[in-house]
């Protein structure tokens, strides 16, 4: 997908690709996911980043695109991330898809925000935060931070998320527990 054609920002943007044999691990079902990297490697994600300095005076933005997919019923999603600077926030826009963010801190509180086009959500500092494409279209958001905030993507890739987004018997989405949770 080309970045300037869906958000307007500049044309030197930066891309990062996560694709399913990098973040296989992440999903609870690692079968499903073996199954489908036989038939060839998904691209889940990608990330625009602009270059902004990483200080604490700077706003650092760009673009997240979340690709429409499952792993057996789990929703294709981001990795997740603490900020590096826990006590720092950040806001992401919807431009187009759906799905959601959720959202969990280090003392187990967790909550989900729908993403629709044109709706804001806004990451609480010391909140971890991770995108879901529940929908059948590419999942598109701006964001920004703090330019100093930093990426802990190792707290997530060691415990998990306590909750994962899944397909519901009846179609749409729900919340359940993390078998592969490793917290306290
Ligand atoms: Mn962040």
């Amino acid at each position: 997908m080309d970045f300037s054609l869906v958000t307007g920002l500049s044309e030197t943007a930066v891309s990062s690709k996560r694709y399913l044999s990098g973040i296989a691990k992440m999903f609870y079902d690692e079968g499903a996911a073996a199954e489908m990297l036989k038939e060839g490697d998904s691209l889940v994600y990608e990330f625009y980043e602009l270059g902004v300095p990483e200080e604490a005076g700077e706003i650092a933005f760009g673009a997240s695109i979340t690709y429409p997919g499952k792993v057996g019923k789990e929703f294709f999603m981001t990795k997740g991330h603490f900020h590096t600077v826990l006590e720092t926030a950040e806001v992401y826009y919807c431009l187009s898809g759906e799905g959601g963010m959720i959202f969990e801190n280090p003392e187990g509180d967790v909550s989900f925000e729908e993403f629709r086009p044109g709706v804001a959500v806004y990451v609480p500092r010391r909140y971890a935060h991770r995108s879901v494409n529940t929908g059948d279209a590419p999942l598109v958001t701006f964001f920004a931070f703090r330019g100093d905030a930093g990426h802990d993507y190792g707290t997530i890739e060691t415990k998990g998320y306590r909750k994962l987004v899944v397909e519901a018997a009846g179609g749409g989405y729900e919340l359940i527990d993390n078998p592969k949770w490793k917290g306290e």
